[in-house]
């Protein structure tokens, strides 16, 4: 029988159980402002406290370097706009062309008010490769900012060779860490990297909360102003529900990692396997190194947004990397950045499965494609 298959994860995700039902009290009753000093409010600081460890854990960083945002797009904002402002005589900052919105527009932003950005080249296999940004980097470049994993292709950059090309030029170092966090090993102090954007609702968490690590030691001036919540840095009540929502789903996935990123892999092999058995032609986008489950699939000669909507039709939720009005077809920007052939940049679609598919998911999204792309 057929029944609602999500196969979108990576745009958002189900919310874990145990983080739902560790959020329900401190919205119907521990519902007091942390920032309070009377008795009510000591347990929502505890909580604070808390949460603020349990993910520094997850990540391999000690809880002050853990800062609460409202989620990734606040996060990769925050670091950007008040790098940008920090210091008068490094003004420049290198970012890829295949970023998040989040991240390009932030750049955008900053550009109008005349900082110096450069943009580096993805290859076509979605790498940012160490020698390319050694290329581009001068001793005026203030920050770099490289995805750790790319949204709608998948590809795992190498992060700590970037992270380190960078500190030999003096400049400080951002990923934004959104689709990994919580899905493949990520450890802060490792990579060395001095900034990392994270948000909840990618990695079974509540929509609406975030995280940004700053390395201790490293200056970023609010970009938030008010009160004094999070030592001055970011100012808004907090949000106490969703901060331990998001702790507990972290939790949860850091956990079991190991075992979530073997079930994931083995519904994505079983997803391939049994689309080439049935003879369809397709490629795969993002090279070798990809996140566990992200399937960016081209369709020569298809339409990917008329993929998705008879997707949708038969109960069966996915992404696309192109999308038409009544004119023109917009191909995004990550495709174009990877210079995918533009016949099948047009047949593209991302399918990305997480914990909560199976193998029965797998079988009907195959007989659904095989009958919707033939
Ligand atoms: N960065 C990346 C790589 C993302 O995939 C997303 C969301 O799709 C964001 C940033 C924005 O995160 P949020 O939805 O928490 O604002």
């Amino acid at each position: 029988m057929k029944h609602f298959i999500y196969a979108d994860n990576a745009a958002t995700s189900k919310l874990d159980l145990e983080a739902f039902k560790a959020m329900e009290s401190w919205f119907l009753d521990r519902y007091g402002n942390a920032s309070q000093p009377y008795t009510f409010s000591r347990e929502p600081k505890k909580a604070l406290t808390e949460s603020r460890s349990i993910i520094a854990e997850c990540i391999g960083a000690d809880p002050e370097e853990i800062y609460f945002t409202s989620g990734g797009t606040e996060s990769d904002n925050w670091v950007i706009k008040s790098s940008a402002f920090s210091d008068a005589e490094h003004r420049a900052m290198i970012t890829s062309s295949f970023e998040h919105h989040a991240v390009l527009n932030s750049c955008a932003f900053i550009e109008r008010l005349g900082f110096p950005v450069a943009f580096v080249q993805p290859n076509e296999e979605g790498q940012i490769l160490p020698e390319k940004l050694n290329g581009l980097i001068t001793e005026s470049t203030r920050l770099v900012s490289i995805m750790f994993a790319n949204n709608e292709i998948g590809s795992i950059q190498p992060i700590k060779d970037l992270c380190d090309i960078s500190h030999q030029h003096g400049a400080l170092f951002h990923t934004d860490a959104v689709q990994a966090v919580g899905h493949i090993h990520v450890n802060v102090h490792d990579l060395g990297v001095d900034f990392l954007s994270a948000s909840a609702h990618k990695f079974n968490g509540p929509k609406g909360i975030g995280f940004l690590y700053i390395r201790r030691g490293v200056d970023l001036p609010p970009l938030l102003d008010g009160g004094a919540q999070e030592k001055h840095h970011r100012a808004g009540t907090e949000n106490i529900a969703s901060i331990v929502g998001m702790a507990v789903a972290l939790k949860q996935n850091c956990r079991s990692l190991i075992g979530i990123q073997e079930h994931v892999m083995s519904l994505e092999n079983s997803l391939l396997t049994k689309l080439k058995e049935t003879g369809l032609s397709f490629s795969r986008n993002g090279g070798k190194n990809t996140l566990p489950g992200l399937l960016s699939l081209s369709f020569p000669s298809k339409d990917g947004e008329a993929i998705l909507h008879r997707m949708d039709l038969a109960g069966i939720s996915i992404s696309t990397g192109a999308a038409c009005d009544s004119v023109n077809t917009k191909i995004s920007h990550v495709l174009q950045a990877i210079r995918l052939d533009e016949g099948l940049a047009r047949g593209t679609i991302r399918i990305s499965l997480g914990k909560n598919n199976t193998e029965e998911d797998v079988d009907q999204i195959v007989t659904a494609l095989v009958r919707i792309v033939s």
